[in-house]
């Protein structure tokens, strides 16, 4: 059995829940139980009780703790990348690319635990001192979804304790299987019991407690846009101190192509952007922005190059895109692409569920494109988060550049072209936190700024030097000497 991990301690819940294999739905990966609703608040009371006691370990001695997480996640890639695949359905490359990011993570900032920045100041009072510190902002809840079930925790969890935080962390209920794999990592390196939590179970009953506890001083959140907006209402709407949030949520996000682009590169870009991960990623391209000199040669190398896009078990070492995560998710893209026929636009290729595949029972759907689509349309306008991408026709590089930008969200966006001066327009007025020239809209270094604009993103950056400003309080001290 696959416990919750509060106090230092392995706890049963009251009941428990079957982890599936999207890639073959016999297949249980592991029984998981699930916490209470007063399980929750005694990981919440162990955390406070547990601050002090974090807050006495040297900054060195908290580097080692991380390092030591980090170490163990590099050490077990290969065992832990299968896991991911088996229990989320991520092609083993992608993957094993998840478990090294997260390690890496984890190193990261082993490192920034040795780096808290601070500032001294000359004050404008004559003889005065200024001193400015960061402080722990004390006990994080950290909810999580499960299309990335261990980068994301990980680029949540690591700065949370780098900078002194105690954490509760509730995974997303389709993948406790990584995040029960980081809780017995965590189990083993010496924290004081209550630093790290795991609680599993549902967002409603364990998020919303989190979310409505006095004692929980940040939420970090990433997840759709209606459960953001939840954790943001819950966070002001506290009675007394409301909570700080950091809120990760949908993408819409544009890949330009532009008529001077290198046609094999756009189509690499695009292929990546919008089908690996089965398209599940926030930062995934699914709307193709294509000028009119390079549309029909670009729409023609697509379809010629999704033909060779092996779908199957994750595991499958010939598989580059494996099955949608659940029966759930398959339903929304499926309803999402009869709905782009429905708006009169023209699927070019794939769209189809198996329901098989290699005698398997998996959610399995091929990856989609549309072409003929207008940016008003609503498979253009809402995330379908599945292997569903749709080419939008533009006049110019002008009118690709306004289409990028009507959007709700501004997560990521994409140019391809080999053009410096277009590269740096679009570098500059893409309205996107995240700009990509000739390169997938998804897939970001474990050591820079993650998060986006407009509806995609609320609060400070994640990853990389830019998590101090989510997980830390600043101070300003006089001392008049
Ligand atoms: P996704 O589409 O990624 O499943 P969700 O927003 O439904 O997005 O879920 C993201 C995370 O938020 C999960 O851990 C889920 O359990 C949690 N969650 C869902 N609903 C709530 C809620 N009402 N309050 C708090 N957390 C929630």
């Amino acid at each position: 059995m696959n416990d919750n991990y509060i106090a230092g301690q392995w706890v049963a819940g009251p009941d428990t829940t079957l982890n599936i294999n999207p890639s073959d739905t016999r297949d249980v990966v592991g029984e998981y139980s699930r916490a209470s609703r007063a399980q929750a608040e005694d990981a919440i009371a162990a955390a406070r009780h547990a601050l002090p006691r974090w807050a006495a370990f040297t900054p060195q001695q908290r580097a080692d703790a991380l390092d030591a997480v980090g170490s163990e996640i590099l050490a077990r890639k290969v065992e832990l990348g299968d896991l991911l695949a088996r229990e989320e359905g991520k092609a083993l490359p992608d993957a094993l690319g998840e478990v090294l990011r997260a390690g890496q993570i984890f190193k990261f900032f082993a490192g920034e635990a040795l780096r808290v920045p601070g500032e001294a100041l000359a004050s404008t009072r004559p003889g005065m001192n200024v001193a400015i510190t960061r402080e722990p902002v004390g006990v994080v809840g950290i909810i999580t979804p499960w299309n990335f079930p261990l980068a994301i925790p990980a680029w949540k969890i690591a700065p949370a304790l780098a900078y002194g935080n105690a954490v509760v962390f509730k995974p997303a209920e389709l993948v406790p299987g990584c995040a029960w794999a980081l809780a017995e990592i965590f189990s083993r390196v010496g924290l004081p019991a209550g630093t790290f939590n795991l609680v599993m179970g549902s967002g409603r009953e364990l998020g919303q407690v989190i979310l409505n506890d006095p004692r929980v001083d940040a939420i970090t959140f990433t997840g759709s846009e209606t459960t953001g907006r939840k954790v943001a209402q819950a966070a002001v709407g506290r009675p007394g101190a409301m909570a700080r949030f950091q809120l990760e949520m949908g993408g819409k996000n544009p890949l330009v192509i532009l008529d001077d682009a290198d046609l094999s590169t756009a189509v690499e870009c695009a292929v990546n952007g919008a089908f690996y991960a089965t398209g599940q990623r926030c930062t995934a391209s699914s709307r193709l922005v294509v000028t009119e000199g390079i549309h029909d040669r670009f729409v023609a190398a697509m379809v010629e190059r999704m033909r060779a896009l092996k779908v199957g078990d994750a595991r499958h070492p010939a598989t580059v895109i494996g099955p949608v995560v659940d029966a759930n998710q398959l339903q929304q893209d499926l309803s999402y692409i009869a709905l782009g026929k429905a708006e009169g636009a023209e699927l070019v290729s794939g769209g189809e569920h198996r329901a098989t595949i290699d005698g398997q029972p998996g959610h399995y759907l091929e990856p989609t494109l549309f072409t003929g689509t207008t940016n008003a349309m609503r498979i253009n306008r809402e995330e379908i988060f599945g292997p569903v991408a749709s080419v939008i026709r533009a006049r110019d590089a002008d009118e690709a550049l306004e289409i990028a930008n009507d959007t709700a969200y501004g997560l990521s966006a994409g140019v391809c072209t080999t053009s410096l001066k277009m590269a740096s327009l679009f570098q500059r007025h893409l309205q996107a936190g995240m700009v990509m020239v000739n390169a997938p809209t998804a897939g970001v270094d474990p050591h820079v700024p993650f998060g986006g604009r407009k509806a995609s993103s609320h609060g400070p950056r994640e990853q990389g030097r830019y998590a101090a400003d989510f997980y830390t309080t600043v101070k300003t001290a006089y001392v008049n000497p």
